[in-house]
C-alpha cells in the first residue's frame, strides 16, 4: 500500500496552487438557504391552510423533504465556518439550517467537526465509522443482524436510511452530552429541545394527518437523501490509522443541477482536505487533486456507489477488506482491489477469520494497514 498522509499534508501541497479568495468565507451561500426557507414556509402554509387532494400533499412533502436535506447540507457548511466567521452568527444560522433535522449547532460541531473530521475512519474514534469484525464479536445486536441473509440485510439497511440520520444524531447526543463543559450542557439541551417543541407544536396546530405530510414524510425523505450521500462518503473505503482523505474518502458524482441544489455536497474527499473552505471551490480543488495524485483519488457516480454498497457487507476485516461473517465472504475496499463494475469475493473459513481478528491487537491491525 502507498504511504498514507494526513489531510494537512495534502492541503499544504495544494494550497499554493489555489487563489487566495478560496480561503475566504462565502456569505452569498445564504441566498440559497433563504430560498429553501421560503419554500418550506410556503409548503407549511399550503398544507396547513388548504384542503387538498392527498396526492398534492405528497408532492409538497417531497419538495419539503428535498428542502430539509438541502438546508442540512448548507448547515454543515455554515457550521464549518465557511459562510460567516462570527461564532454567534455561524451558530445561529447553522441552527436554522439544521432545524428541520433537529440538530443543535454545538452538538454537530463536536460530533462532526471535532470528531468525524479529526478521526475519519479510525475504528474507535470516528463516531461515523462502521464496525470491525472484532467489534461485532462483542455486540449481540450486530451479531444477530449479520446472521441474516445478505439480501435481507441489504434491503433492511437501505430501508433504514430513511431513519438513520435522525437515529444516529440521537445516539450522538447521548454519547457526547457528558463531554460538554457543565456550563455549556444546558444550551446543548436547549438546542435539542427547541426544534422538537416546534415540531410538536406544529402537530397540535395542523392535526396529525397534515403533520405527517408537513413534517414526518419530509423528514424520512430528507434522511434518505442525506444518508444516500453519507453512506457513500467512507463506507467503501478502508479504515485507516492515519487520516488520509484520499485513502479513506470517496467523492461521488451527480448531475450538475443536483450539485447546485445540494451545495456541492458530493465532493467529500475535497471537503476532508479543506473542511474550512467553501464547497463552492471544491471543483477547483478536485482538478488539482486529480492532477497531482490521479492513482490515489477515488470518485464514481453516486448510483454505482450505492449499488456497490448494496452488494458488499459493512463489516471491516483486517482494516482494508469487508467481510460477510455468515458466509465467510471477503470483499476488497477502494484502493485495495475493489472493482465496482465487477464485485467479487474470496471465501475464508469464518471461524478462523473471527479467531484471527480477535487475536490481532489494535496496534497490529494498524501495522497490517501500514505494511500492505
Ligand atoms: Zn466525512
Ligand atoms: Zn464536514
Amino acid at each position: 500500500m502507498k504511504d498514507l498522509h494526513s489531510f494537512a499534508w495534502y492541503a499544504k501541497q495544494i494550497s499554493p496552487k489555489l487563489p487566495k479568495k478560496v480561503f475566504k468565507p462565502v456569505p452569498s451561500r445564504l441566498w440559497g438557504g433563504l430560498a429553501y426557507l421560503l419554500i418550506v414556509v410556503a409548503g407549511f402554509l399550503t398544507i396547513g391552510l388548504f384542503q387538498l387532494h392527498p396526492f398534492i400533499y405528497l408532492l409538497i412533502s417531497f419538495v419539503l423533504g428535498t428542502s430539509f436535506a438541502a438546508m442540512g447540507f448548507l448547515g454543515h457548511e455554515i457550521l464549518h465556518g465557511t459562510v460567516v466567521r462570527k461564532p454567534w452568527l455561524r451558530d445561529f444560522l447553522g441552527a436554522i439550517a439544521f432545524w428541520p433535522l433537529s440538530i443543535g449547532p454545538k452538538l454537530w460541531r463536536k460530533w462532526h467537526n471535532l470528531s468525524h473530521h479529526v478521526n475519519t475512519q479510525h475504528e474507535e474514534h470516528d463516531p461515523d465509522a462502521w464496525p470491525t469484525l472484532e467489534r461485532l464479536s462483542k455486540t449481540k445486536l450486530l451479531n444477530w443482524i449479520y446472521h441474516l441473509p445478505h439480501g435481507v440485510r441489504a434491503f433492511g439497511s437501505f430501508a433504514s436510511l430513511t431513519l438513520m440520520f435522525t437515529l444516529h444524531s440521537a445516539r450522538m447526543f447521548a454519547a457526547y452530552i457528558k463531554e460538554f463543559n457543565p456550563k455549556h450542557r444546558r444550551s446543548v439541551w436547549v438546542q435539542l429541545i427547541l426544534p422538537w417543541v416546534f415540531w410538536i407544536t406544529l402537530l397540535f396546530i395542523m392535526g396529525p394527518m397534515k403533520w405527517v405530510f408537513a413534517f414526518l414524510i419530509p423528514l424520512l425523505i430528507a434522511n434518505a437523501i442525506v444518508m444516500g450521500y453519507i453512506s457513500t462518503n467512507h463506507r467503501l473505503n478502508p479504515i485507516t490509522e492515519i487520516n488520509d482523505p484520499l485513502a479513506n474518502s470517496l467523492t461521488v458524482t451527480v448531475p450538475k443541477w443536483v450539485d447546485v441544489l445540494h451545495f456541492n455536497f458530493s465532493y467529500h474527499t475535497e471537503h476532508h482536505l479543506f473542511p474550512g473552505m467553501s464547497s463552492k471551490y471544491y471543483p477547483l480543488v478536485k482538478k488539482h487533486v486529480k492532477n497531482m495524485w490521479p492513482d490515489r483519488y477515488h470518485e464514481m457516480p453516486i448510483g454505482k456507489a450505492l449499488v456497490a454498497l448494496w452488494k458488499t457487507p459493512r463489516l471491516y476485516y483486517d482494516g482494508n477488506q469487508l467481510i460477510d461473517p455468515r458466509e465467510g465472504h471477503v470483499y476488497s475496499t477502494l484502493g485495495h482491489g475493489l472493482d465496482i463494475s465487477n464485485i467479487t469475493f474470496r471465501k475464508v473459513n469464518k471461524d478462523d477469520a473471527l479467531e484471527r481478528i480477535i487475536k490481532l491487537s489494535k496496534s497490529k491491525v494498524g501495522q497490517v494497514l501500514k505494511d500492505k
